[in-house]
């Protein structure tokens, strides 16, 4: 299916590596002229390459830290007048209630919600005037059920919901939508780095913690890149104008509720 968006125009944040990648990998395969970002410079113009083979024309490659203001400029004077964002970063890091700090929630809030939510504000307005624009925000599961070692990612990541929802319902009659792609456990760096913190708290092998974590998803594996691109790219595609404000669980049937 042609998605209707070969020639527009893409930030895709965080995307040297997981799923960001998978994101800018299903639109380069649509033509889409991609601004992608990450901290790591190596990282990110081996991924840059890659999708200038997958047929993205041009890939502008930003080494930034997302998170910052000093990052989101940068990012910006490279795309100014985004047709689509994707917003993307790393997630705040496992551990309990009690041990957080209130510099700790500053750092997650500033990272997974207030981050997204400046992009928007820089870019939603231009979008609905030029009447197309596709937003769509890396979440996580978490959104619809509580991790319990993931606190600051819960808390942080239903802010950003929340703080979208109504905004999603204005920008729509202008074509502009705002989805939420909510991953459970996807095969990517972070993933593997969460089962090695477990394997070393519990004194297991990783192999071991791995594969059980495995076995808790009712596919009986974890998901793909590719997999997330795919729904990423068709929410951002010109077929998808009629879906905004909604959050779409992609976990291999891991949540548990009827809807
Ligand atoms: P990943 O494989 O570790 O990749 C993270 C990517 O983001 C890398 O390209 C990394 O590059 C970049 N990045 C991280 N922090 C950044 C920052 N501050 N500024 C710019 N780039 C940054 O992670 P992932 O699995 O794709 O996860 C992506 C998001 O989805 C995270 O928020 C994660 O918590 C969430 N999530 C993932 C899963 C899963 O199973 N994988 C499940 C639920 C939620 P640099 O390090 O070089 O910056």
């Amino acid at each position: 299916m042609d998605l209707g968006i070969g020639g527009k125009s893409a930030i895709v944040c965080a995307a040297s590596k997981g799923l960001g990648k998978g994101c800018a990998a299903a639109l380069a395969r649509e033509g889409v002229a991609l601004t992608i970002c990450a901290r790591g410079k190596e990282a990110l113009e081996a991924t840059a390459g890659e999708l200038r083979a997958l047929g993205a024309s041009p890939v502008t490659a930003v080494v930034c830290d997302v998170t910052t203001d000093e990052g989101r400029r940068a990012l910006l004077a490279a795309c100014p007048h985004p047709d689509i964002l994707v917003n993307n970063a790393g997630g705040p890091p496992p551990g309990d209630f009690k041990d957080f700090s209130l510099e700790d929630w500053r750092r997650a809030v500033e990272g997974n919600m207030l981050a997204p939510i400046a992009l928007i504000h820089a870019t939603v307005y231009g979008m609905m005037e030029r009447g197309f624009g596709r937003i769509l925000n890396i979440t996580s599961a978490s959104v619809k059920a509580p991790i319990p070692t993931l606190e600051l990612s819960n808390g942080a990541r239903c802010g950003l919901t929340g703080a979208v929802a109504a905004l999603a319902r204005k920008t729509v009659r202008r074509n502009v939508t705002i989805n939420a792609l909510l991953p459970g456990p996807f095969d990517t760096d972070r993933l593997r780095s969460t089962s090695h913190k477990i394997a070393e708290a519990r004194g297991q092998t990783f192999e071991a913690v791995h594969e059980a974590r495995k076995g808790e998803v009712p596919a009986q594996r974890f998901g793909t890149p590719d997999e997330f691109g795919a729904t990423a790219a068709f929410l951002c595609s010109a077929h998808a104008g009629y879906i905004t404000g909604q959050n779409i669980v992609i976990d291999g049937g891991s949540f548990p509720g009827t809807m």
